[in-house]
Parts: structure tokens; sequence; C-alpha cells
């Protein structure tokens, strides 16, 4: 769909051995590595959606102040002005909780797992909202192939996903809302 840039593929190891010396944290400890590090991952997913969709909002406010419509330009009605409106001060609002959970990263808070859940699911939902606004602002220009902003938005897409879906990021908010003794243990671990 987006991320024309990436490759994506699975890998698959067989009787590999590894020097003793080169384990990390211990034998059969990797996916815990792998976890410690999702909360700092989710963070970048989240603030690299935020940029893009900020960009997105240039690049459409451009259009509007340039598009002549009905003799008057879009960006002159009020209705447009709003959605922007709307649209910067939901990234605001989530590049807050970035920076929250971001801080709680770096002092080994308790809630950083939480917070790093909330911004991801946020902030990548925000940037998408805000991305189809700003295509949708920009016309049928906004649906040509070669438009950025139209780019942007499939991007995006593949975050909702990447590094956990968003159920997950509200299902791992709900484990440590209601405590891991009520939490279906098989489903989260
Ligand atoms: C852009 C991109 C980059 C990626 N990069 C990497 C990478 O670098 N390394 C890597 O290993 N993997 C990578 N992935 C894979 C990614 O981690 C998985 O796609 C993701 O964890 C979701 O797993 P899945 O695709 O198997 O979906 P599934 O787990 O099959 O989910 C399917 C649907 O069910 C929903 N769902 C799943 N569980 C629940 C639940 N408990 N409650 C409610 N709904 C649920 C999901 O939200 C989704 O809508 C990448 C994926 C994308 C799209």
């Amino acid at each position: 769909m987006g991320l024309d840039g990436w490759s994506f593929g699975g890998m698959v190891i067989r009787d590999l051995k590894i020097p003793r010396s080169n384990v990390l944290h211990g034998e059969g400890k990797g996916l815990d590595v792998l976890k410690r590090h999702f909360a700092y991952w989710r963070i970048l997913i989240s603030m690299l959606c935020l940029g893009s969709a900020y960009q997105a909002i240039e690049e459409t406010i451009a259009f509007c102040k340039e598009r002549s419509i009905f003799g008057g330009r879009l960006s002159d009605l009020q209705s447009v002005g709003h959605r922007l409106a709307e649209s910067v001060t939901y990234i605001e609002a989530a590049k807050s909780l970035c920076i929250k959970a971001a801080k709680a990263i770096d002092e080994s808070s308790n809630n950083a797992l939480k917070l790093s859940s909330m911004a991801k699911w946020y902030s990548t939902e925000v940037a998408y909202k805000c991305l189809h606004m700003c295509v949708r602002l920009q016309g049928a220009r906004g649906y040509e192939f070669n438009n950025s902003t139209r780019r942007r938005l499939l991007d995006i897409e593949g975050f909702l996903i990447a590094d956990g879906s968003n159920d997950l990021m509200k299902s791992i908010i709900y484990k440590e809302l209601v405590g891991k003794h009520i939490y279906n243990k098989t489903l989260l671990r």
C-alpha cells in the first residue's frame, strides 16, 4: 500500500550457532530484550507520523491559499480554516503525550509502557485523521498518484499496524489499568 521505499519480508533462522560470549541478556531472553525496546520505537513511530501529518498540513495550507474557488480562495472559507485548526490542535495534543511518554522512558518510570502505548495509538490515529482531511481538502489534486499528501496517507496506514497494532496498544493500556492479575495472561505476556 505505502512505504514504497521499504522492503518487507520474513526471516527464517535454522540451526544457527551463536558463540556463548555473544549471547545478550541470557539464553531465551531475546523477546524480553525486544519488548523493552518497543516503548522507544513506539515514540519514534508516533513522532514520525505527527511530523508527516504536520508537513501535509503545510502543503494543504499552501494549496488552499492558491486554489481559487467561486471568486475567492479556498483558504478564506471558515470551514476549511476550522478543519486545519482542529488538525494542528490534535497534533499538538498528541505531541505532548509523546513527550510525556519519552520522559517516562528516560526516567524508567512504571508508566512508560502505558504512556508509550497511549502515544502510539493516539498519535498514529491523529496523523491518519489529519492526512485524510488534507487529501480531501486538496480535492482531485490530493487523489493524484504523485501527490505527496496522498503518499503520506498511505505510508501512515502501515504505522497503525507496525510495532503492535493499535488494537494491541489499547489492550496494553487496559492491562496496565486493570492490573495484570485480572487480565487474560495468555493474550499479553
Ligand atoms: C509498516 C510495517 C512495518 C513493520 N515492520 C516490522 C519489523 O520491522 N519487524 C517485524 O518483526 N515486524 C514488522 N511488522 C509486522 C508487524 O509487527 C505486524 O504486522 C503487527 O504486529 C500486527 O501483526 P499481524 O500483521 O500478524 O496482524 P494480526 O495480529 O493478525 O492482526 C489482525 C487484526 O486483528 C487485530 N487484533 C489482533 N489482536 C487483537 C486483539 N487482542 N484484540 C483486538 N484486535 C486484535 C489487529 O489489530 C488487526 O486489525 C511491520 C508491519 C508493518 C505494517
